[in-house]
């Protein structure tokens, strides 16, 4: 079986079963909807399959594959062996940015909380040579407020723009990968343009943080620890990338599986280690604590964009979403009312047969969301394949919900309330709204459809 924008004769990836992510796209709900003889039920009927299509190694360059696959924990060794030489020149700083949904995971595997785990992760890789270690709950902070902004600029347009709304939400590459690859012009005008927290860290650890450290960006080797492989590709994109230095804002990553292999290798425990707080971009200040968002499996931006609307739009304190579930729970909705009228109807739509149906929706025109998160995996960023899936390819489901628990537990803090967050706006961006916000924060989309000849099945 090919995927749809497969350029191969003969597909080399291994077909999986059993999981919701491997389930076949769905039929969707209504009965009306359900006799239709569409192009979707053909695609249905193929039996597309998450793990075939969503930035598999079918429809990326043979370039691009080679570099996801430098990506590994070797990298990490040969630039900590090259600064035990002699030849300074080619000595780097080792920074490494950990993303929040990671820590759930040495937390799980090391009978930690979720804090002790952050601190001890940090004391291992400095341990390793590793000279800074960063939260990236910071750069998430600007991705939520400019992806809030947007959408109320875009809601108050949507009578004069075409592609206004719905808008979906730009965190998850997974997504952004096989919207602009295989869906295209259809729903890329509609992907929000703030930056993924990852590129925007890029961009504050080659930009601000090597200024401050008066270090020249390619002086300084980028390292993410995330949940998922599609991550690898992210870090590739060409606004990722700074000509003049040769410089990438993100130079290799590692899932935190990656990690946890290097950990065994070493034969080391996080239980036995000390702990060393995060280091934050400010010189010698750290971390003081742990902070996660609204929205236990992603970033949160659906909530916090819907409370920020509802607050700007209609003047309304929104404490608690309350969610309907539709057919399964990674898809559901929820909705504002203001006298007798539905005013906001954002829905969440996790997994590939849910983007499926969401997009089919679209293309009816009957997609009459104003925001969709929309992310690549099933049950949200703790069931990434860089820490949750079995050797065997099945999700872990066990280690899933207790890194669910974990997560849960950690305190929410409003993006608008992080200090640290305004004062870059001041200090590295000039102001809220100036140009550099717009070349440090937000990105363009390729909206070049796929080679003709490439698309089997189609839409
Ligand atoms: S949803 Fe999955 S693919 Fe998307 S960012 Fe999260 S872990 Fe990665």
């Amino acid at each position: 079986m090919k995927c749809e924008n497969c350029t191969k004769k003969e597909c080399s990836k291994k077909q999986k079963n059993g999981d919701q992510q491997n389930t076949p796209v769905d039929v969707l709900d209504s009965d009306s909807e359900n006799h239709e003889t569409s192009e979707f039920h053909r695609l249905a009927n193929a039996k597309i399959f998450l793990s075939d299509c969503l930035a598999c190694d079918n429809c990326i360059t043979s370039d691009e594959a080679v570099r996801i696959f430098q990506q590994n924990q070797k990298e990490l060794f040969r630039v900590l062996s090259l600064n035990k030489k002699c030849d300074t020149s080619k000595h780097k700083v080792l920074a490494v940015s950990v993303c929040p949904q990671s820590l759930p995971y040495f937390a799980a595997k090391f009978n930690l909380s979720v804090t002790e785990a952050a601190k001890k992760l940090c004391s291992f890789l400095k341990s390793l040579g590793v000279h800074y270690v960063f939260d990236i709950t910071i750069a998430a902070d600007f991705s939520i407020l400019e992806s809030q902004k947007e959408f109320v600029q875009r809601y108050n347009h949507h009578h004069q723009e075409e592609h206004a709304l719905p808008m979906f939400a730009s965190a998850c590459p997974g997504w952004i990968q096989y919207a602009e690859r295989v869906l295209s012009s259809l729903v890329t005008p509609h992907i929000c343009t703030a930056k993924s927290p990852q590129q925007i860290m890029g961009s504050l650890i080659k930009g601000y943080f090597a200024r401050q450290q008066n270090l020249f960006p390619d002086k300084i080797f980028h390292i993410i620890v995330a949940p998922c492989y599609d991550k690898k590709l992210e870090a590739l994109r060409e606004d990722f990338y700074t000509p003049l230095y040769n410089s990438q804002d993100v130079d290799c990553v590692l899932t935190s599986g990656e990690v946890f292999q290097i950990m065994e290798q070493r034969n080391v425990s996080l239980k036995e280690i000390p702990e060393v707080a995060f280091d934050t971009l400010f010189g010698e200040q750290k971390e003081s604590e742990l902070i996660r968002y609204d929205g236990r499996r992603s970033d949160g931006y659906l909530e916090h964009i819907f409370k920020h609307a509802a607050k700007e739009l209609f003047d309304t304190d929104v404490k608690e979403l309350t969610y309907k579930v539709l057919k399964n729970k990674d898809f559901k909705e929820v909705t504002l009312e203001k006298d007798g009228q539905t005013v906001l109807r954002f829905a969440a739509a996790y997994g590939f047969r849910n983007i499926q149906n969401m997009v089919l929706r679209m293309k009816k025109g009957k997609c009459s969301y104003h925001f969709v998160e929309v992310l690549a995996c099933p049950g949200g960023c703790l069931n990434g394949k860089g820490q949750a899936e079995m050797e065997d390819g099945k999700p872990n489901r066990a280690l899933v919900k207790q890194m669910e628990d974990m997560y849960a537990a950690v305190p929410v803090r409003l993006p608008e309330t992080n200090g640290y967050v305004q004062k870059l706006y001041q200090e590295w961006l000039e102001g809220m709204d100036s140009v550099k916000v717009q070349e440090s924060l937000h990105t363009k989309y390729s909206t070049e459809k796929p080679a003709a000849n490439s698309l089997d099945i189609k839409w």
